[in-house]
């Protein structure tokens, strides 16, 4: 009764698209759920997100659940899940994502994720981190295990909006930090993070944890510009 007076007052709306949720609909509406833009998993390569990988390593796929554009639904979703506390829609839609990956029989191919980790001071200030909740959801779904204590996130990364690829590059290369190479040796490493522009980030990651002694490296973004 009290749920009923509180939704009359505050009704659950839409992630994406703000519209009032229907009784049996859970954080998006089902039109938005259909209607998302997702390119798929495993294009055959070279494609447009692995053109922003190739040649900078070696690595094994590239790939994104959802594309995004300024200001379309996807980036406010990503929007709320990174900066508005929306850690259960991160979790939603990792779960999601690792069950359209469950049609690719992934836990035979990927042997444990790294979530792209934050710096200290922003997991204090944010008091998540948002790879993490989406890395959660796609490891409940597809029981590939998650390792977030290897590698750390040095220093805050800079505006690199006005810099070029290389630059940016150089500009990361330190960001982050191995910290136990154990957990990964040997092992094909599924780097998972909320979205991706130029992959800069989740390169400089997946450099230092291949150069640590991952047998393979492999990128998954929730969301990419195209
Ligand atoms: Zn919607």
């Amino acid at each position: 009764m009290f749920k009923r007076i509180l939704q009359l007052l505050y009704p659950d709306v839409c992630f994406a698209c703000a519209k009032t949720l229907l009784d049996a609909e859970k954080l998006l509406c089902t039109n938005c759920l259909f209607d998302l833009p997702r390119p798929g998993f495993f294009l055959s390569k070279p494609n447009w997100l692995s053109l922003k990988f190739d040649g900078w390593m070696e690595y094994q796929d590239a790939q994104c659940f959802f594309l995004f554009s300024e200001g379309g639904r996807v980036q406010k979703i990503m929007h709320q899940i990174k900066y508005q506390g929306a850690q259960n829609l991160g979790y939603f839609l990792g779960a999601w994502c690792g069950k359209e990956l469950n049609k690719y029989n992934c836990a035979t191919i990927y042997d444990l994720i790294i979530p792209v980790p934050i710096h200290q001071e922003r997991l204090k200030e944010r008091g998540y981190n948002q790879a993490m909740c989406i890395a959660e959801g796609i490891s409940d779904k597809t029981q590939i295990p998650i390792s977030s204590q290897c590698v750390e996130r040095m220093s805050f990364s800079q505006t690199l909006i006005h810099q070029n690829r290389q630059d940016r590059f150089t500009v990361l290369e330190d960001v982050f930090q191995v910290i136990d190479s154990r957990e990964f040796l040997g092992k094909h490493v599924l780097i998972v993070d909320d979205t991706l522009t130029t992959g800069s980030t989740m390169l400089a990651l997946g450099i230092k944890v291949k150069t640590a002694g991952a047998k393979k490296v492999s990128f998954l973004a929730l969301a990419a510009l195209q």
